[in-house]
């Protein structure tokens, strides 16, 4: 089965997949006579570099082995580097320095490389510090043209469909927070933590902040950070000194939950509220870029705390990408399929 042969850019929205490569443990688990890897990728054809196949392995009922074909705006087999990924998006990247509103995440289950893609580690680095040292990089580089620019991040979380401010402090720990857009498209989130920031090694403090907040839930709650949607926000304010032209860009970059589908029947107690929570935060998004793509004139965003946080950043002149991230893994072939099948109808 093919699905999306042909690609039309729709819109503003684009979908990147990306595979990572295998763990060791993945290999080891497959038993003999198992293919451990179910991925593969077109090596010609129109669908070279945009392709990924994976073939879902036959069951004990009879079921034959099924192989899915589908195509994206761009596919990056398990051995793209961390910097090949990021040439792909840095043009998208610097349009939120010239005043477009950008969102990019990440889609797929635990453990498939969202927070790799995303974040990344200090050798490693992903696209959040790559991101900011371009747009610091640019804004410096725009600043010998009279643009002068101030930057503000914020860090929030959203657990169970409530915000979440990874950034506060003391007092602030533990507040509620409401989300009001202005008519101009301005987003306020009551008694958040903005944080006016000069530089790479500012953001990266805040980042450390946040994570640190983000993995003490980790223990305490039971994985919390697979279990909520991260939204680092960056806002970026330019004004030139001659013209007076004045312009404002957002930088959104999202860590979802886990879309494994936790199995609402066996769940009990916080468990079954978190899944019902993340199932209909993400196919809430699901059904919002959906409708962008299809150009519906009512598009949902109030369904979900995540798509009425973003919606100025969806749609309209805002530039929205989707990495859906799998893992090669046999083992892990129907929770793959099942993502590739969401980002494919998103696509
Ligand atoms: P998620 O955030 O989706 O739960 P992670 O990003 O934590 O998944 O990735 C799971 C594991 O796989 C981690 O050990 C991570 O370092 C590793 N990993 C993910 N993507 C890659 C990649 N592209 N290359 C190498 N290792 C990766
Ligand atoms: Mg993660």
């Amino acid at each position: 089965k093919l699905h999306n042969t042909i690609q039309e850019l729709k819109g503003n929205i684009r979908v990147f997949c990306r595979v990572r490569p295998a763990l060791q443990s993945e290999l080891e688990a497959a038993g003999s006579g198992t293919e451990p890897v179910a991925t593969s990728f077109p090596t010609a054809g129109d669908l070279l570099g945009r392709g990924v196949e994976i073939v879902v392995p036959g069951n004990l009922s009879g079921q034959a082995p099924q192989k899915h074909s589908f195509g994206f705006d761009k596919v990056f087999a398990p051995t793209a580097t961390q910097e090949s990924v990021f040439e792909e998006i840095s043009e998208l990247v610097q349009s939120a320095l010239d005043g477009h509103k950008v969102c990019i995440f990440a889609y797929g289950q635990t453990g498939s490389g969202k927070t790799y893609t995303m974040l990344g580690s200090e050798s490693q680095r992903g696209i959040i510090p790559r991101a900011i040292q371009q747009i610091f990089e640019g804004s410096r580089a725009l600043g010998t043209q009279g643009w002068m620019f101030t930057m503000q991040a914020s860090m929030l979380e959203i657990y169970n469909e409530e915000y979440k401010d990874l950034l506060a402090r003391g007092k602030g720990t533990g507040k509620k927070h409401n989300v009001v857009h202005d008519a101009s498209g301005v987003t306020t989130v009551s008694d958040l933590t903005l944080v006016d920031v000069d530089g790479p090694s500012a953001v990266q403090s805040l980042l450390s902040r946040a994570m640190e907040k983000r993995s003490v839930g980790c223990t305490a709650m039971n994985e919390q950070s697979s279990r909520s949607h991260m939204v680092f926000s960056l806002r970026i304010d330019g004004v030139n000194a001659s013209s007076q032209l004045k312009v404002g860009g957002v930088l959104n970059l999202i860590d979802l939950a886990g879309s494994e589908r936790v199995k609402e029947s066996g769940a009990t107690g916080v468990r079954l509220t978190e899944a019902q929570n993340i199932n209909k935060s993400l196919s809430a998004l699901g059904d919002v870029i959906f409708s962008l793509a299809n150009k519906d004139k009512h598009v949902p965003f109030r369904n979900s705390k995540l798509t009425w946080l973003l919606q100025p950043c969806l749609g309209g002149d805002a530039k929205t990408l989707m990495f859906v991230n799998v893992s090669p893994a046999t083992e892990y072939a129907n929770e793959s399929l099942c993502s590739l099948r969401f980002a494919s109808k998103v696509n």
